[in-house]
C-alpha cells in the first residue's frame, strides 16, 4: 500500500515508499512514529517559533470554537478574534496607521499584496504601473502571483503563461535595481523583497541594500512590499526585520510566526498610503478581493494566544540573545571540507551551503539518524531556523550533529 497523500514539493516515486510521520512535539523537539526524538532545527517549515505542544494555544482555539468556530467576514460581518488580532497587529506594525488584511497563509497574502499594489496604481490614475519586481532566489509562496514572481526558476517552469509584467533583479545588487527603476520605473507597481532571502538559501542583505532599495522605491514611486513570512514575529531578533534594518515598507506580508503554525493564518499589514483611497469617507471603491477563511475565528484565536506567549516569555529577546551563540556554534563548520559557506548572523536563521548537491541526501539522512531534523534549501544548503525556545546547548549539539553528518556525507 502506498500513500494517497500527495506531498508538497516532493518526488512522489521516492516519497510514497518513504514517508516519515511525525506524531508528537514538545518545545524544540518532535518525535516520529518509530519513537525517535528529533531536534527541530527548521522549526518545521520556518514557523514553529514558540515551540511545539503548547496546550494553552489549543485551549484558546477550543474556547473560541465552542462559542463560534468561524463566521464569514465578507461585507460587514466579523467575529471578535479577527478584530482583536488586527488591532494587535496594527499596534505592533513597523508602519504608523496600519490596516490589516487577514488570510490563511503566506501565498494567499502575497496574492493580496500583488493585487492591492496593482489596484492601488489603477485607482491612482496610473494603470500602466503594473510590473512586479522581485529578486533572484526569492520565494514568495506558490499561488498565482507567488509563482509568477518566483526567483527560484524551477518554481516557475512548466506552468504555461504566468502573470505578465514581472521582472527579477540580482539578489543583493542595488545598482541593478536602480538601473531597472531608472529605465522602467513608470511601469513598476511594486518591489517584493524578503529582508533575508529564506528558501533561496538564507541570504542576508549586504549592508545598506535594504535601506537603499527602500529609498529607491520612494524616489521612483514604487511600492515596497516586505515579505516577512519567515522573518516576521521575532526570527531576526526584532519583532519585524524591517525594524532591524530600519525600513518602513508600504505593505508587509506575514504568516507562519503570527500563529507559530498552530493555526493557518497569514495576512498583509497595509500602510496608509495604500489603504487610504479604499477607506476614505466618500470613496466609491471596493477592493474586490476576499477569501472564505479571512479572519477565521478559531485560527485568529490561536494567533492571539501565540502572540501572548511570544510577549509573555520574551521570546524575541531570546532570539537576540541566542544569535551570537548560533554564530559561534556554526563557526567550526566553515573549516569542514564539505562546507562551501555558512551564512548566519541575523537572528535564529542560518544556511549551511555544501560544496556539492550530491552530498545533500546523505547529509540530511545523517542528521536525522543522529537526532536532528532539517531540510534542503535549493540547491545545496541545509536550513537552520530552530524554535526560539531552543537552548544554547541545543544549538551546540545541533551543530555537532550536522558537522558529523556532513563529514560522513
Ligand atoms: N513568502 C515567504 C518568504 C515564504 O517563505 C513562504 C513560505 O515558506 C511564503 C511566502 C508562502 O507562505 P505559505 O506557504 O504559507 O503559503
Amino acid at each position: 500500500m502506498t500513500t494517497a497523500f500527495w506531498h508538497g514539493q516532493a518526488h512522489m516515486p521516492t516519497v510514497k515508499k518513504a514517508e516519515r510521520v511525525i506524531v508528537r512535539g514538545e518545545g524544540a523537539f518532535v518525535w516520529d512514529a518509530e519513537g525517535n526524538r528529533l531536534f527541530d532545527a527548521a522549526a518545521s517549515l520556518w514557523y514553529c517559533n514558540i515551540g511545539h505542544g503548547r496546550r494553552e494555544i489549543a485551549e484558546a482555539v477550543f474556547e473560541q470554537m465552542v462559542q463560534i468556530e468561524a463566521y464569514a467576514t465578507f461585507q460587514q460581518y466579523a467575529t471578535p478574534p479577527p478584530l482583536e488580532l488586527s488591532e494587535r497587529l496594527a499596534a505592533m506594525s513597523p508602519m504608523p496607521n496600519t490596516k490589516v488584511f487577514l488570510t490563511s497563509g503566506g501565498s494567499d497574502a502575497i496574492d493580496v499584496a500583488a493585487k492591492l499594489a496593482r489596484r492601488y496604481w489603477s485607482v491612482a490614475g496610473r494603470p500602466e504601473k503594473q510590473t512586479l519586481v522581485s529578486r533572484e532566489r526569492a520565494y514568495h509562496g506558490l499561488h498565482g502571483f507567488g509563482t509568477s514572481i518566483a526567483g527560484l526558476d524551477f518554481n516557475r517552469e512548466g506552468f504555461g503563461n504566468l502573470m505578465p509584467d514581472t521582472v527579477r533583479v540580482p539578489t543583493n545588487n542595488v545598482e541593478a535595481l536602480e538601473d531597472l527603476f531608472r529605465r522602467q520605473g513608470d511601469t513598476i507597481a511594486a518591489f517584493f523583497c524578503e529582508p533575508v532571502v529564506g528558501t533561496g538559501g538564507v541570504i542576508p542583505p549586504v549592508p545598506g541594500f535594504l535601506e537603499t532599495a527602500r529609498e529607491l522605491c520612494r524616489a521612483h514611486d514604487v511600492l515596497f512590499v516586505a515579505d516577512e513570512v519567515i522573518t516576521g514575529f521575532g526570527r531576526t531578533g526584532q519583532m519585524f526585520a524591517c525594524e532591524r534594518f530600519g525600513i518602513e515598507p508600504d505593505m508587509l506580508v506575514f504568516a507562519k510566526g503570527v500563529s507559530s503554525g498552530y493555526m493557518p493564518v497569514g495576512g498583509v499589514l497595509v500602510g496608509e498610503r495604500v489603504w487610504e483611497p479604499f477607506w476614505a469617507d466618500g470613496s466609491e471603491l471596493i477592493f474586490r478581493h476576499g477569501i472564505t477563511y479571512s479572519g477565521h475565528a478559531g485560527a485568529c484565536a490561536g494567533a492571539i494566544a501565540n502572540l501572548d506567549v511570544l510577549e509573555r516569555e520574551g521570546l524575541v529577546d531570546q532570539v537576540s540573545a541566542l544569535e551570537p551563540d548560533l554564530v559561534t556554534a556554526l563557526r567550526p563548520l566553515t573549516d569542514l571540507p564539505g562546507v562551501a559557506e555558512v551564512r548566519s548572523g541575523v537572528g535564529l536563521l542560518a544556511g549551511i551551503e555544501l560544496v556539492d548537491a550530491s552530498m545533500v541526501p546523505a547529509a540530511l539522512e545523517g542528521c536525522y539518524e543522529r537526532g536532528v531534523l532539517t531540510r534542503l534549501l535549493a540547491p545545496k544548503t541545509l536550513q537552520v531556523s530552530p524554535p526560539f525556545v531552543s537552548t544554547r546547548d541545543d544549538l551546540t549539539r545541533m551543530v555537532d550533529v550536522m558537522a558529523e553528518a556532513i563529514e560522513a556525507a
